[in-house]
């Protein structure tokens, strides 16, 4: 342990790429990457040579980027309110931050409100675990409670006593995903009501990556409640996972405070014009999706029809895979087994303590995925 060191980072484990994007280790086959819920497809040729001929002739490597995101912010805010129905056009640029990537925007966040012991936070698992690990590397504690086990739905009666219970420090801040990551399932109605309920000293972040395969959404209530702040990504529906852009949509006085707690330059110059060329791109970029939500439905389907296997609904562009329980082996073995198995076939998919999230990728890797597990249970 260096000396000069936090003393609670010695236990952390450094947060590990994926396999899929892992490129240490050899791939001595081409995997399928659906462990990572990307887009399986690339920008379409003719966005590319835009984006290369942007950077030839526009952008100046020598100048430091536009540290102030005005257009992007401006162009972001259009799509917002026209992916949101909002005909009397209610979000503007004031209600919109810009991060590297969204993780950067929720360290942002969690600076903003819980430094210092001055809060804790609020998860339910199973749920994306990014919350929960850069809480921990700011010394912010880290509250969990909870799902169904059926639907997934919060344990609220949990949450509400986490947070009646939780002092020194109070619960400053909950994290929800709409539709949730690894679940696939959109916020309930009893849980929209929780949120709506939640007084105005706890923040309330939703987070919003999947809004383009789920179409629903909450920013028509942000105007109700200052205390909501709703993040969104172009790393999975639009396809720019390589260049780390998020955003939030929240009220003017939020995104001031966020401004300030950002880095200068938080956004390289490609990164700034990728965003903008995906939006004015808006119409042929979401042209998959139809496409996804299909072959989405077709792979539950599918699946579903093994008898060994259980797939809820899903509103995203990934399905939560659970295995049925039998006497033998545990449930966890198997899973793991599954999951060894298909890789070393050349599918990677994201292994979880309870089930496997399996992105939704082109018609070709699919089809490969669900014979690859059916043939995997056969065996098993
Ligand atoms: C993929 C994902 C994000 C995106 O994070 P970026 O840092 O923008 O790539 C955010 N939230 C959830 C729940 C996700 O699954």
């Amino acid at each position: 342990m260096l000396p000069f060191i936090r003393s609670d980072l010695a236990q952390f484990t450094a947060y590990k790429a994926h396999p899929g994007s892992d490129t240490s280790e050899p791939v001595a086959i081409k995997y399928d990457r659906i462990d990572t819920n990307e887009s399986p497809y690339d920008l379409p040729t003719d966005i590319k040579e835009k984006l290369a001929n942007n950077f030839q002739e526009i952008i100046e490597s020598n100048r430091y980027p536009d540290g102030g995101h005005q257009k992007l912010k401006e162009a972001i805010a259009v799509y917002v309110n026209e992916s949101a129905n909002l005909t009397n056009l209610p979000i503007t640029d004031s209600n919109i931050s810009v991060g590297n990537g969204s993780d950067e925007l929720i360290r942002s966040l969690l600076i903003a409100t819980c430094l210092k012991e001055e809060g804790s936070i609020l998860v339910a698992n199973p749920t994306f675990s990014m919350y929960g690990i850069l809480a921990k590397t700011l010394g912010i504690s880290v509250v969990s409670v909870d799902r169904d086990e059926q639907n997934f739905e919060i344990d609220l009666k949990a949450a509400k006593l986490a947070i009646q219970d939780t002092q020194n420090p109070p619960i400053r801040v909950v994290f929800v995903v709409h539709p949730n990551s690894p679940t696939a399932n959109c916020l309930t109605t009893a849980e929209i009501e929780w949120l709506n309920s939640l007084p105005e000293d706890i923040l309330v972040v939703i987070d919003e990556a999947y809004f383009e395969f789920s179409q629903t959404t909450l920013v028509k209530d942000l105007s109700q409640h200052s205390n909501w702040i709703i993040l969104r990504t172009f790393s999975k529906a639009f396809r720019l996972a390589a260049m780390r852009v998020g955003y939030c949509i929240a009220h003017p006085e939020a995104i001031a405070i966020l401004e300030k707690v950002r880095l200068p330059y938080n956004l390289p110059s490609f990164s700034l014009t990728s965003a903008m060329v995906a939006l004015e791109n808006r119409q042929v970029l979401l042209n998959s999706i139809p496409e996804t939500i299909r072959e989405r439905e077709k792979m539950i389907t599918e699946l579903s029809s093994n008898s060994a296997l259980e797939i809820i609904t899903s509103s995203t562009n990934f399905i939560y895979l659970q295995l049925k329980s039998t006497e033998n082996q545990s449930l966890e073995t198997k899973l793991k087994n599954l999951n060894q198995t298909l890789r070393h076939q050349g599918t990677l998919v994201r292994l979880l303590p309870n089930a496997l999230r399996i992105t939704v990728g082109t018609p070709e890797e699919n089809l490969r995925t669900i014979e690859r597990i059916q043939n995997a249970i056969k065996q098993a």
